[in-house]
């Protein structure tokens, strides 16, 4: 189906136009550009950003056709076409229940507060051989991710599956109108993300919105409340299990090692399966895919063969050092097009290198090829300026073998028939300075190269949760004013976690500014692609150069130093460079007197070799409440001194608070604060610790088990002493890692298989030994947690005697970084 423009704005409600051109994407990031001249950008209005501020930009990328709500001087954009609409969210989801009204597929709409993705990819696991089916990609569920979602159906497509979820109330009833599904999954309502509802029964009736118009609901029914309105819907249902009330009973779960076996009666006859998890939440995801695929017609045999190889859904996209200073994208989970989509983006974010490889298996959708397919994936690579293709399978390879390859537009493309083809012939040499994308269905087992391409490194990982960390911003984002702008501090390797790789992800979500402590560390960020303004808090003569050079901005905090500088900036015949003024108003570290700030605003008023960009001031103890008198007298100095520099003639920014006065004291966050230890997870001040989310984990393996008896004694100096039969493990990081030794003697615990593990005895330089006794299955190898989500560190500093932010940038260097999104 083909829209053009002139019949989108028919559908949309805008002015008519006569404009024929043909639109295939839909493009709401302008970060997410890729095909131009077929794509209709929506400039959505957020609290924070205006799509509209976008549009230069994204003419300038070759944008043609927008859709607005202000309007813009089209003059100024030749050949483009602009479609105004009173409201352009409301505009994309109109187009979308009309592009979706266009199929007649039957289409299954998942909502629910926990699940909804797992069943969706377990689902399309069990019946991709058989249907041509179209999904949410990741998970897509929102006011803007289901329009997208939607949009994807098109003439091929034989079943939707689609996700809902609603943050607040009076959103389901416009997701029902773009989904419109025909059977209704309810998953596991659960308690979470509750905020925006008055309690469990308005969440429940809101999400019971998307069955409007549905011929069959299925939910579990031994919940009551759910029971209960789907009773009352009078609409066919199947509610199962435990309870005698449902129509299908859960009359068995047996657990086994790995696998659990579910037994189902239904009217008439017993179904008995297996599936390769045991964990309950999976028992509940399986039993809803199984009552979703018998309704579906699949044959009982395959469905049972299905569900026993079902694969765990990992959404993630892992992002690890890899060899010759390559960086690796692992995604070794699908190949589908739609994932791929998201792995390129995910490609695109990466800053450091320009050359791209992508390593690619045969598609799951090989086997309905109409000839396109591969075609099509050299076409999205080729926008995504893929560098190299590396093809292993035989449809890939058959398939390019079969498209002329011209040298100068298309990648270098080479072909194996498999992966041990492949390894056989693996170089490392290779690969150089470039960034590889690695993603295949599982049968290709890709995880092999991965480990070739791997840098090696010891055993103990520090995991960084890119999508976090992104969250976390949102949080503080969302206390702040529209206006006020974030200064992410990504000193000391950020906190630890990476400084480039951190910085670069800001910088694709436009965070405004970078703090760094030393110009070392903003030389670094510049060399990996990072064009945002950088913040150097602690400027030494000596570097001034490479400052320059690398168009850092330098915090100048005294005479002495406003003097060197200006006259660097002399010598190198430089004007207007910009700066940023330190006042000190309490912490008694750097920044002009405030008594010193009127002469200081003079000699800049009457400088045209610096440009003030900001003045700040740094607060002492922004993070307790008994101090806030005190910290009100600093905002106060703050005050006078920003007033006093005023007179430098032309406007500055203002900035004053870090993590624990975002939070608490809204009412100093002026024109920009300046976000540390947040960022990472950590509120400084521990009020509102709920609204983050942890970002990273320290982690590492067993690397021998022993067991002890009473009276034995552990590690140097025997001063751990065995008091009953032990089972003692000794796992791989010590105090080189920054695994303090203040830990040892039963001080800290780690965790292992859902157990506090305590230490035992003096931690050595690369190990520490762990009591694990009656810890049920532990093994060598098993994954030992020292700090995370188990267990907060917050927790690991109180029992190391210090806080979060030493822990976290105590983590030594040989210790591998990790980083990963997932949906
Ligand atoms: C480190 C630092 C911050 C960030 O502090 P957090 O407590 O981590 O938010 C802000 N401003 C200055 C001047 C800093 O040195």
């Amino acid at each position: 189906m083909k829209h053009t423009l002139d019949h989108i704005a028919g559908v949309i409600g805008s002015p008519s136009t006569a404009d024929k051109r043909v639109i295939e994407q839909l493009l709401l990031d302008s970060r997410k550009v890729y095909a131009t001249a077929t794509a209709l950008f929506f400039a959505l209005k957020g609290p924070r950003r205006d799509g509209h501020q976008f549009i230069p930009e994204l003419y300038k990328k070759g944008i043609r056709s927008f859709v607005i709500s202000t309007p813009v001087d089209a003059a100024a954009y030749p050949q483009a076409a602009f479609l105004l609409v009173d409201d352009t969210q409301i505009a994309l989801q109109r187009l979308a229940t009309y592009h979706r009204e266009a199929f007649n597929i039957p289409v299954i709409g998942i909502t629910g507060s926990n699940g909804k993705t797992v069943v969706k990819e377990w689902l399309y696991q069990l019946l991709h051989s058989r249907f041509n089916i179209v999904r949410s990609p990741k998970s897509y569920n929102s006011q803007i991710g289901v329009p997208l979602s939607v949009w994807q159906i098109n003439e091929h497509h034989n079943l939707g599956l689609f996700e809902a979820g609603i943050s607040q109330p009076g959103e389901m009833q416009k997701l029902e109108a773009m989904i419109r599904p025909d059977i209704g999954l309810l998953t596991n309502i659960g308690e979470a993300h509750s905020e925006g509802f008055a309690g469990r029964s308005q969440k429940l009736k809101e999400k019971m919105l998307l069955f409007a118009h549905s011929s069959l609901i299925i939910a579990n029914g031994d919940d009551e409340g759910v029971a209960d309105v789907i009773n009352a819907s009078g609409k066919r249902k199947i509610l199962w299990g435990k309870k005698e009330a449902n129509d299908v009973l859960l009359t068995g779960i047996k657990k086994e090692k790995n696998t659990t076996e579910i037994s189902l009666k239904f009217p008439g006859e017993e179904m008995v399966f297996s599936i390769p998890f045991t964990d309950d939440a999976s028992i509940e995801n399986a039993v809803h895919c199984f009552l979703v695929s018998m309704e579906l017609g699949e044959d009982s045999q395959t469905l049972v063969r299905g569900m026993r190889s079902l694969q765990p859904v990992n959404m993630r996209l892992e992002l690890k050092k890899g060899i010759n200073h390559c960086t690796i994208i692992n995604d070794s989970y699908s190949a589908d097009l739609d994932s791929l989509e998201i792995a390129l983006n995910f490609l695109d974010q990466q800053t450091n290198n320009s050359k791209k490889t992508v390593i690619l298996s045969d598609f799951l959708q090989s086997a309905a090829d109409d000839g396109n397919l591969y075609p099509f994936i050299i076409d999205t690579l080729k926008k995504h300026r893929v560098t190299r293709l590396i093809g292993i399978g035989e449809h890939i390879s058959a398939a390019l073998q079969r498209i002329a390859v011209n040298e100068t537009e298309l990648p270098v493309i080479e072909l194996y028939a498999s992966t041990a083809d492949y390894i056989r012939q693996f170089l490392s040499l290779q690969f150089k300075e470039e960034t590889i994308l690695i993603k295949g269905a599982r049968v290709f087992g890709f995880e092999q190269i991965v480990q070739l391409l791997e840098q090696k490194v010891h055993q103990t990982v520090l995991e960084i949760n890119l999508d976090a960390l992104v969250s976390n911003v949102k949080a503080y984002q969302q206390q702040l004013k529209p206006s006020t702008r974030i200064m992410a501090m990504v000193k000391a390797f950020a906190y630890g976690s990476g400084g480039a790789e951190i910085a670069g992800i800001l910088q694709y979500h436009k965070i405004d500014y970078l703090g760094v402590a030393y110009a070392d560390e903003g030389v670094e960020l510049r060399k990996s692609g990072i064009t945002l303004p950088i913040m150097v808090m602690n400027p030494e003569v000596t570097a001034f150069e490479s400052i320059v050079e690398h168009n850092l901005e330098p915090d100048i905090y005294s005479f002495a130093m406003l003097h060197a500088f200006q006259g660097f900036l002399e010598n190198e015949g430089l004007q207007q460079y910009p700066v940023h003024i330190e006042i000190e108003t309490g912490m008694n570290r750097l920044g002009f007197a405030v008594d010193d700030t009127e002469r200081l605003a003079d000699i800049l008023a009457a400088s045209p070799l610096l440009k003030v960009q900001s003045v700040f001031s740094h607060l002492a103890a922004s993070e307790d409440p008994g101090e806030d008198a005190y910290t009100m007298g600093q905002y106060a100095r703050y005050q006078q001194a920003a007033a006093n520099l005023s007179r430098i003639g032309y406007p500055f920014l203002r900035h004053i608070s870090n993590t624990g006065a975002i939070f608490r004291l809204p009412e100093l966050q002026l024109d920009m604060v300046r976000l540390g230890i947040g960022m990472y997870g950590v509120d400084s001040a521990a009020v509102h610790q709920s609204w983050l989310q942890p970002v990273t984990t320290l982690k590492t393996t067993i690397a021998q088990l022993k067991q002890l008896k009473a009276g034995e004694t552990v590690s140097y100096n025997r001063r751990g002493v065995i008091e009953r039969d032990s089972l003692i493990a000794t796992v791989r990081i010590g105090y080189a890692d920054g695994y303090s030794r203040k830990l040892g003697y039963g001080t800290g615990k780690m965790h292992v298989r859902g157990h506090d593990a305590p230490v035992v005895g003096t931690i050595c330089m690369d190990m520490t030994m762990i009591d694990v006794t009656g810890i049920p299955g532990v093994q060598e190898g098993d994954e030992v947690i020292i700090f995370g989500k188990e267990i907060p560190v917050q927790q690991l500093a109180t029992w190391a005697g210090t806080i979060p932010y030493e822990i976290l940038t105590g983590i030594s260097q040989r210790v591998k970084r990790v980083y990963f999104e997932e949906s």
